[in-house]
C-alpha cells in the first residue's frame, strides 16, 4: 500500500473516530450488516458500523448456511468467517414424513459450479457443495471480527434512535444514538453522519415505517427451539424436516459437537397448542417428539425437561419494496423476509451484499453523495437480486404451505413433493433451496410437475377402490381443484416476490 494510501486511511480513521463521519454509516452489525460493512470498506469505502449489543448474541436464528451463502460468504472476503467456531458440514436434506425418509442430497455440480441435473434427475457422483451450521453467536462473532480488524471500519456500541435529516431538505445525513457511558452507566446522546446510511436492524426494525411505509410481516406461526445434546440424527451432516401425520414441521440440524437445534414450527392459534389442550409444552411433548425418529426423542424430552416454555421467534413474510434512497437504504430482515423452513434468510442477505457493493463499486458510484448515481444503483439491485431472492422466497413460502397442509388438495401436493424426492428427482429441488440455482423458471417447472404427479397419484388412489375406473370424473374434478390450489399457492407468491 503506498503511503499516500495510508495517510487516507488514517485521516478517514480520525475523521470516523473523532468527529463520527464516514462514506457510509451501517446500523445493526447483524447478519446483513456485517456483510455490507465489509464489502464497501474493501472498496475503499470509510465505514462507520453502529451495534447496540457487541456481546455474543444467544439466538435461535441463522443456524444453517445454505451452500449458495457459503459461496457469496467467500466471495465477499468472509469465508474464514465459518471456521474456528466447531461448524458441521452440511451435505443436503433428510426429509421425514410418516417416518419414511427421503435423502434430498445438495446436487452434483460442474466445474463452472452450474448444477448439471437441474431440470430433472440425480447426479451420483461428482464434486458437490456443502452447506455449515453453527451456533449463531459465534458465527456473528466472527463476522464482526473481521469488521473490527478491518482499517476501513470503526464498530461502535451504541444504539440508534433515530435517522437525522437535514434543515432545507429530506436527505437523510446520518442518525442519532444514544451510547452507554461504561464507567457511570448512563446512556449519552451521539450523532454519526455518513453520505449514505444504511440500516439493517433486524425483523423488528423499528426504521421499516419510516422507509417502506405501513408495510408489515405476516406472520402465521412460530418456531419453538430446543438445544438437544449427544443426540444421534439419522443421517450425520444432513439436515432433517420431520412432518408426522398430524404435526407441523420440525427442523433438526447438528450446530455443534455435542449439540443439535431442534426447531418445532406452531401454527398461531392451533388448538393442539392451546393453553386448554396444556400449551405448545404439551403440544412438543405429546405430539411433536412423537413423529420424530426414535433416536432424537429422548434427548429432545431431555432437552424439555426444565419445565419452560422454549425460546420462540415468529416465522415471517415479508415481501420486499421498493425504496427511492433519499441517502437511507433499509435492508436485511428489515426489509424482506420468509419463512425460515428452508433456511435462506443468510443466503439472501450474503448475496444481497455481494450484489450491491458491486453496484456501488467505486467505479460506477465515485461518490455516495451522488444521489442520482445511488438511486439507479438500488432500482438495478432491486430487480437483479429477484434472481435469487424470488426463488428462495417462494420456495420457503410454497413448501411451508404444503409441508403445513391443511386441507384435502394440499394433501395430495404434500403426497406428491414426497414422492417426487422418493422417484430421485432431487438435484434441482435441493439446488434452489440450496441457492445455488439462479433461474427462477427451473422452480417453476419443478412446482408444477409436483402438482401434476400428485393429480395422477390423487387419481389412481381413486380409481383404485370399488368401482374404480366409473370414479374417473371424481379424479377428474378433483384434478382441476388440485391444480387450482397450486396455481393459488404459487402464482401470487411469485408475482408479488418476481415481478413487483
Ligand atoms: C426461527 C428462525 C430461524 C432461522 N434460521 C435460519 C437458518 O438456519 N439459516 C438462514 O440462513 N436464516 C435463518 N433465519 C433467518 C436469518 O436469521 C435472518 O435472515 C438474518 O439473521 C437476517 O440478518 P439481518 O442482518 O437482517 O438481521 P440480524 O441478524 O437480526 O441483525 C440485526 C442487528 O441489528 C442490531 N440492532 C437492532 N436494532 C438496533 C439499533 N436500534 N441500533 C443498533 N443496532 C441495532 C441487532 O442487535 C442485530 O445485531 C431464521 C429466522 C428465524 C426467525
Amino acid at each position: 500500500m503506498s503511503s499516500q494510501s495510508t495517510s487516507a486511511s488514517g485521516d478517514a480513521r480520525i475523521r470516523r473516530e473523532q468527529y463520527h463521519e464516514a462514506d457510509v454509516v451501517v446500523v445493526g452489525a447483524g447478519i446483513f450488516g456485517c456483510a455490507i460493512a465489509y464489502a464497501l470498506a474493501d472498496q475503499g469505502r470509510s465505514v462507520l458500523l453502529l451495534e447496540r449489543w457487541m456481546t455474543e448474541p444467544n439466538r435461535i436464528v441463522g443456524e444453517l448456511l445454505q451452500p449458495g451463502g457459503i459461496a457469496a460468504l467467500k466471495q465477499l472476503g468472509l469465508g474464514h468467517c465459518v471456521d474456528g467456531i466447531d461448524a458441521i458440514p452440511c451435505k443436503g436434506y433428510n426429509v421425514i414424513f410418516n417416518h419414511i425418509p427421503s435423502l434430498i442430497p445438495y446436487p452434483t455440480i460442474d466445474d463452472d459450479g452450474n448444477v448439471i441435473y437441474a431440470w430433472g434427475g440425480q447426479g451420483k457422483e461428482g464434486k458437490r457443495p456443502e452447506g455449515r451450521s453453527f451456533h449463531h453467536g459465534r458465527f456473528i462473532m466472527q463476522l464482526r471480527r473481521a469488521c473490527l480488524a478491518h482499517e476501513n471500519i470503526t464498530v461502535v456500541e451504541t444504539e440508534v434512535i433515530k435517522t437525522l435529516r437535514g434543515e432545507y431538505t429530506d436527505q437523510i445525513l446520518g442518525v442519532e444514538t444514544r451510547t452507554k457511558d461504561p464507567e457511570t452507566g448512563a446512556k449519552k446522546p451521539d450523532y454519526f453522519f455518513g453520505q449514505l446510511t444504511i440500516i439493517a436492524d433486524g425483523y423488528k426494525s423499528v426504521f421499516r415505517k419510516e422507509t417502506i411505509g405501513d408495510k408489515k410481516p405476516i406472520v402465521k406461526s412460530k418456531f419453538y427451539a430446543l438445544e438437544l445434546i449427544d443426540t444421534t440424527l439419522p443421517q450425520q451432516n444432513y439436515g432433517h424436516v420431520v412432518i408426522g401425520k398430524n404435526t407441523f414441521p420440525t427442523l433438526l440440524y447438528q450446530i455443534g459437537t455435542h449439540e443439535t437445534r431442534a426447531l418445532f414450527d406452531v401454527p398461531t392459534g392451533i388448538p393442539a397448542a392451546s393453553p386448554a389442550a396444556g400449551g405448545v409444552r404439551n403440544y412438543i411433548k405429546n405430539v411433536a417428539i412423537p413423529a420424530l425418529p426414535p433416536s432424537v426423542r429422548p434427548a429432545a424430552l431431555k432437552a424439555l425437561e426444565d419445565g419452560k416454555i422454549p425460546p420462540s421467534m415468529p416465522n415471517s413474510w415479508l415481501p420486499p419494496t421498493k425504496q427511492i434512497p433519499n441517502g437511507l437504504i433499509l435492508l436485511g430482515d428489515a426489509f424482506n423476509m420468509r419463512h425460515p423452513l428452508t433456511g435462506g434468510g443468510m443466503t439472501v442477505a450474503f448475496n444481497d451484499a455481494l450484489l450491491l457493493s458491486r453496484l456501488l463499486d467505486p467505479s460506477k458510484v465515485p461518490n455516495f453523495e451522488d444521489s442520482k448515481a445511488i438511486r439507479a444503483a438500488v432500482n438495478v439491485f432491486y430487480w437483479r437480486r429477484k434472481n435469487i431472492t424470488s426463488i428462495v422466497n417462494v420456495l420457503a413460502q410454497a413448501l411451508y404451505t404444503l409441508f403445513a397442509a391443511d386441507d384435502r388438495q394440499l394433501h395430495a401436493l404434500q403426497l406428491g413433493c414426497f414422492e417426487y424426492f422418493q422417484r430421485g428427482m432431487t438435484d434441482g429441488p435441493c439446488g434452489l433451496l440450496g441457492g445455488i440455482i439462479q433461474r427462477p423458471a427451473v422452480l417453476a417447472y419443478h412446482f408444477f410437475s409436483v402438482a401434476f404427479l400428485s393429480l395422477w397419484l390423487n387419481a389412481l388412489a381413486i380409481c383404485a377402490g370399488p368401482l374404480g375406473i366409473f370414479k374417473a370424473p371424481l379424479a377428474l374434478i378433483d384434478a382441476v381443484l388440485i391444480l387450482w390450489k397450486a396455481s393459488c399457492v404459487f402464482l401470487p407468491l411469485v408475482w408479488r416476490e418476481g415481478f413487483q
